[in-house]
């Protein structure tokens, strides 16, 4: 017989949560601890969205998403988590990039990048400066008037070599290419050039197995294997929603789920008014990834080659060719002992971003023989760095954006959710439908964990302060305030 992952839930709920990502999690966090009866329902086994990891035989456990995100993460963990989880990020010194027009490794913050780009690439630290205070006066609420070419145009004309070491990383953080919004490189940017790149030590198991004990301690119901099929709505409000064939009832719905699947699937366009409908269709996926898992031989080592390694052999910085199936550019993320201590285990994860359509249409055959070319290649291009690679590894795996999809159930298993335009969408539901609100990945500012969960805060105040105006018991507060 069937598990009943529902059992002994309760009818209503305050708030309903649906996916477990970091926004959906920081949120229902939250919206428990100022009071709500919270459900955050999850239709995967496992917990963490995209922040997740997996086990393998031979005692390897391997990260998804834990590649680097900027200092803002520690105040988020100590404010919206506990202060356990942000004594654990750890800074990451080693990040290098080795491409045909350049080979050097920093510590990804403003004080190196400035010594690089004078030393290095021979530019004028005026003009450094000024690059600086530009993309850091970026906001959210400014004008869309440039795109991040014309910003890099105007700072750097003609100089691809500083366009590719300013803006490759970033496409590898958020999909973002040379003709979206310069306030979203701006901020993405500006966010790491802070302090530089930072990881969470002891791994994404421990930290998602923290974020769940503290869920559970503040109250939230959280079900896993629960795949919420609708949400209700009548005259314009949330009624409640349907997980797993059963009816839940609640006033307020707060969906992690992508941007399009909330808006088509679950609540469906003849819900909305058909205006805002046609604003949605204009809204663009971002693009989805590929990743190689190689798993270190327990009692084998490999030398420190850096934490991140942007490597190409491309000439130059190229959206279509990093998105192109004949891989040219991958980021390789080394897992040292360090990361979880006590184990003395390595592994190397290797991320390129990618297209959907490249997978999605061949056959059960073809697709296993292109995922084996994967992973061929990726350890050809690794053997630069590691060298005999082969012999120390006994464990690999590839995932595509069919895997992402499959695991996330967002559209195109799009990495980093919509481009700009989803942002305004992802705001304008609760004007569209009283108590219908989404957190999660959207104009790639609020993408990657720490857009993600900073977002997850913003939409949960929304929530909470929507909440008291239709309800009279008194809830607690706390004080609430995030920025991406
Ligand atoms: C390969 C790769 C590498 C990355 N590397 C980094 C990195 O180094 N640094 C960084 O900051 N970011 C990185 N990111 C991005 C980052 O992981 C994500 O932006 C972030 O985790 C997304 O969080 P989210 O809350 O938007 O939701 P998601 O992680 O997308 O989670 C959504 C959740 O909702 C659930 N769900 C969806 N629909 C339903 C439904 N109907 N019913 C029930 N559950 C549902 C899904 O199962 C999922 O658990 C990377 C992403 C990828 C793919």
């Amino acid at each position: 017989m069937e598990r009943n992952w529902l059992k002994g839930a309760k009818s209503a709920y305050d708030v309903v949560v649906i996916g477990s990502g970091l926004a959906g999690m920081t949120a229902a966090n939250l919206l428990a601890k100022l009071g709500h009866s919270v459900l955050l329902a999850e239709h995967h086994y496992n917990m963490g969205g995209l922040a997740t990891w997996f086990k393998r035989k031979g005692g390897h456990i391997l990260d998804i998403s834990l590649h680097g995100f900027p200092s803002g993460m520690i105040k988020t963990f100590r404010k919206y988590w506990t202060q356990e989880m942000a004594d654990s990020i750890i800074r990451l010194d080693g990040i290098r990039f080795d491409n045909p027009q350049f080979q050097l490794t920093t510590t990804f913050d403003k004080t190196d990048f400035t010594n690089i780009l004078i030393e290095h690439f021979g530019i004028v630290k005026e003009v450094i400066d000024d690059f600086f205070v530009t993309a850091r006066d970026m906001n959210f609420y400014d004008e869309l008037k440039m795109t991040t070419r014309e910003l890099f145009e105007k700072f750097f004309p003609g100089r691809k070599d500083v366009w590719r070491f300013l803006m490759e990383p970033i496409t590898y953080a958020n999909g973002s290419t040379l003709d979206d919004p310069a306030l979203s490189y701006g901020i993405v940017f500006s966010n790491f050039m802070d302090k530089g790149v930072f990881t969470y030590q002891g791994g994404t198991d421990d930290l998602i197995k923290k974020m769940k004990k503290e869920l559970i301690k503040n109250g939230v119901d959280i079900r896993t294997h629960c795949l919420v099929e609708k949400i209700h709505t009548e005259g314009k409000k949330v009624t409640g929603v349907k997980i797993n064939g059963k009816d839940i009832q609640t006033q307020s719905v707060l969906s992690n789920s992508n941007i399009l699947n909330t808006v088509h699937n679950l609540v469906g366009d003849e819900n909305f008014n058909p205006e805002f409908i046609k604003e949605v269709e204009k809204v663009r996926l971002n693009d989805s990834s590929c990743q190689v898992y190689i798993g270190i031989k327990k009692g084998e080592r490999i030398d420190n080659v850096g934490d991140l390694l942007f490597t190409s052999v491309a000439d130059e910085y190229n959206t279509e060719k990093i998105l192109d199936k004949q891989v040219t550019s991958r980021t390789f993320s080394f897992y040292y002992p360090e990361m979880r201590p006590g184990l003395n285990r390595f592994s190397i994860v290797s991320s390129t971003n990618a297209r959907f359509k490249d997978w999605a249409d061949l056959s059960e055959d073809q697709y296993k023989i292109e995922k084996e070319n994967l992973i061929q290649s990726t350890l050809d291009a690794l053997e630069k760095y590691v060298p005999n690679v082969r012999e120390k590894v006994d464990y690999l795996e590839a995932a595509t954006p069919k895997t992402f999809e499959r695991y996330t159930l967002s559209p195109t298993g799009t990495s980093f959710g919509t481009k700009f335009e989803g942002l305004k969408i992802s705001r304008e539901l609760p004007t569209q439908i009283n108590g219908l609100f989404h957190s999660g990945s959207v104009g790639i500012i609020m993408s990657g964990w720490l857009g993600a969960a900073n977002y997850g805060v913003i939409v949960a105040n929304e929530v909470d302060k929507f909440m008291r105006s239709v309800s009279d018991e008194p809830k607690k507060t706390v004080s609430v305030s995030a920025s991406v």
